[in-house]
């Protein structure tokens, strides 16, 4: 479908024909006629689908139909860097308008407050921030949402995951009852429902094939002890000089650390992000990724959702996410807008029923290979099955005899310990 189809105003068609959007992605042309006749939608879709533009456009023209005065629309999303991403397509795609558009999620010093102040008194039409932070002002007089007619919430799983469940409602009481409201949402859990029956008013349901990796990743899977995961990754790393843009996901900021200091030490171009990082440091870093001036970037799962950086070439996940929502958003780095993209998992053997878990979810089984023989065996892969379970072999090392888990994850012929 063309997007002149869509009956948008001319400046915005001109600002896509500039971002060269040739037709509308699936959820756009399923989405943007029915945000524009004003129905309240809830919307399944992982990013990379083009869901950004598939509420950002419909939103854009009304914001130029209505000439409204104040703050139009409020865009809710889990983290600092969606918030980012989001205000930066929304400038180009208002380009030729004169919309303007605002994104609150602190992090900064008191200059960002003061802006943002300024911002939610009414100064600008879009309002694109993090909950926690816009908690923070609306504990202030100065928020004036009375012209708040378009709510969307973006990454709606991703947020009650963090925890924004009360914040979100609370944002929303202090809303015009009369709005449109929007919810998108790689996933369709009970929470997310509960959600949506609380805040959406007889929504259009639109539901794009979910948590499925995009079409055009390669993924593999090497079983690797702890031990071997470094070795591999520089073998890997070896032979991928032609992969410009190259993101590996770690669990923990120590690993994140260790591993940025081993690249470095083999002089490749790298940096690692963590919450531990600053704010402005984990903007360099990114706005140096995007660029191509940092080749590899190590991180925990905060990139791991929703940030759109064009053709990454190769995903490596140095550990196996715990959530397989996850998994699915970190190989969505890759094969972007249609490209191609390699996703390399690690698995050890703690991590198989995890993994067992993430096959499971994305209904594909793949192939588990052995790291190359200079660095020795890894672990032999082992089915989670009944008949394995009740034979006494234990696909996960935590339900082996003697593993000393929490009250409960005991195996049951594990005497308990007599009390003194
Ligand atoms: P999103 O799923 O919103 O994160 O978008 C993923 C990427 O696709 C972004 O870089 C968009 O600029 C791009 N994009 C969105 N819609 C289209 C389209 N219709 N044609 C080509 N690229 C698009």
């Amino acid at each position: 479908m063309k997007f002149t189809e869509f009956g948008l105003n001319e400046d915005l068609l001109e600002a896509i024909s500039y971002m060269n959007f040739e037709k509308a992605s699936e959820i756009q042309e399923k989405a943007i006629p029915e945000i524009m006749k004003g129905h309240d939608l809830i919307g399944c879709a992982q990013t990379g689908t083009g869901k950004t533009a598939a509420f950002v456009l419909p939103t854009l023209h009304k914001i130029a139909e209505e000439k409204t005065k104040g703050i139009n629309t409020l865009v809710v999303v889990p983290t600092r860097e969606l918030a980012m991403q989001i205000d930066q397509q929304i400038q180009g795609l208002a380009y030729f308008t004169h919309t303007s558009s605002y994104a609150v999620y602190g992090g900064g010093d008191g200059v960002s407050w003061e802006a943002e102040r300024r911002a939610l008194s009414g100064g600008a039409d879009i309002i694109i921030a993090t909950p926690g932070r816009l908690i923070s002002h609306m504990m202030n007089d100065y928020v004036n949402f009375s012209t708040v007619k378009h709510l969307i919430l973006d990454e709606a799983d991703r947020m009650l995951d963090i925890g924004f469940y009360d914040d979100i409602v609370n944002i929303i009481s202090k809303l015009p009852k009369d709005r449109q409201s929007l919810m998108f949402s790689a996933t369709m859990a009970p929470k997310i429902r509960k959600l949506a029956k609380e805040i959406l008013k007889s929504p259009i349901e639109i539901n794009l094939a979910v948590s499925k990796p995009a079409a055009g990743v390669t993924q593999k899977v090497y079983l690797a002890n702890e031990s071997q995961k470094t070795p591999l990754v520089k073998d890997i790393l070896a032979d991928k000089d032609n992969f410009k843009s190259i993101i590996i996901f770690c669990s923990t900021k120590k690993k994140v650390e260790q591993l940025t200091r081993v690249l470095k030490n083999k002089r490749y171009s790298v940096a690692g992000v963590s919450s531990d990082y600053e704010q402005e440091i984990r903007e360099k870093v990114l706005l140096s990724f995007r660029a191509r001036t940092t080749r590899i970037v190590v991180a925990t799962d905060v990139l791991s959702r929703g940030i759109d950086i064009k053709d990454i070439n190769l995903v490596i996940n140095y550990d196996v996410p715990n959530d397989p929502e996850d998994y699915v958003h970190r190989i969505g780095r890759t094969a972007r807008a249609e490209t191609k993209g390699l996703a390399i998992t690690f698995v050890n053997e703690d991590d198989m029923r995890k993994f067992q878990r993430i096959e499971e979810f994305i209904e594909i089984q793949m192939e588990k290979l052995q790291p190359p023989e200079h660095l020795g065996p890894g672990p032999q892969w082992m089915q989670a099955s009944p008949k394995n379970i009740r034979n006494g072999k234990r696909p996960w090392s935590k339900n082996k005899p003697g593993f000393k888990g929490k009250k409960g994850n005991a195996p049951r012929h594990q005497k308990p310990s007599p009390k003194k």
